[in-house]
């Protein structure tokens, strides 16, 4: 079971969310290619590591955010807002920089 931290209300069990998959995905140009829009509606990444996700607070404000997480461990590295810029990928700069949720809740 996963602990995630909402920015608007706190630490929150992880039944109260869901997720919406890989955030940060640019959405291209009305005159891009037919392989630039498939790799856009069809394709995601599927590091070993850390990942970005957009979740939303199902039951709780109902607002979305983002979650950087390490899907090998399911440690919660960030949440942050959905107009803050995709963090750095190091597990220090992320957790140094914006606001760090709780670990994995035992
Ligand atoms: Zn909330």
């Amino acid at each position: 079971m996963l602990l995630l931290t909402c920015p608007h209300c706190g630490p929150r069990d992880e039944t109260e969310f869901s997720c919406g998959g890989e955030s940060h995905i640019a959405r291209p140009s009305l005159e891009a290619t037919d392989d630039a829009w498939a790799d856009y509606v069809f394709f995601r990444t599927n590091p070993m590591g850390v990942t970005f996700e957009r979740w939303r607070h199902a039951y709780g404000c109902g607002c979305w955010f983002n979650v950087a997480r390490d899907v090998v461990n399911h440690r919660i590295l960030a949440t942050y807002a959905m107009t803050d810029p995709k963090p750095a990928t190091s597990e220090t700069a992320i957790s140094n920089g914006l606001q760090q949720s709780a670990e994995l809740a035992r």
